[in-house]
């Protein structure tokens, strides 16, 4: 396992274009706004303010990890993970 990237350098990339991204109203995590479902806990409802993305992005910079992202977890490639389509 090898250090995709730094924490701080995710960071700086989204708080530079937080409108390309999204946070999770259930989790808090940063997801790519393309996405329907957080990778990291399936919720579907987000909050798309370019504001708030940008403070979690400082915060994701500044604050230990406590859990998992799902930055840590981006499979390349492969969808390990089954999506559940009960909308
Ligand atoms: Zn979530």
């Amino acid at each position: 396992m090898e250090m995709k990237t730094n924490r701080l350098e995710i960071a700086t990339t989204i708080s530079n274009d937080p409108s390309s991204y999204k946070l999770c109203a259930v989790c808090g995590s940063i997801v790519d706004k393309t996405v329907t479902n957080c990778p990291d806990c399936y919720a579907y409802r987000f909050d798309v303010d370019a504001s708030h993305v940008a403070d979690a992005a400082l915060d994701y910079a500044v604050k230990p990890q406590q859990t998992v992202s799902h930055f840590d977890l981006m499979p390349e490639g492969s969808e390990a993970m089954e999506q559940d389509e009960e909308a």
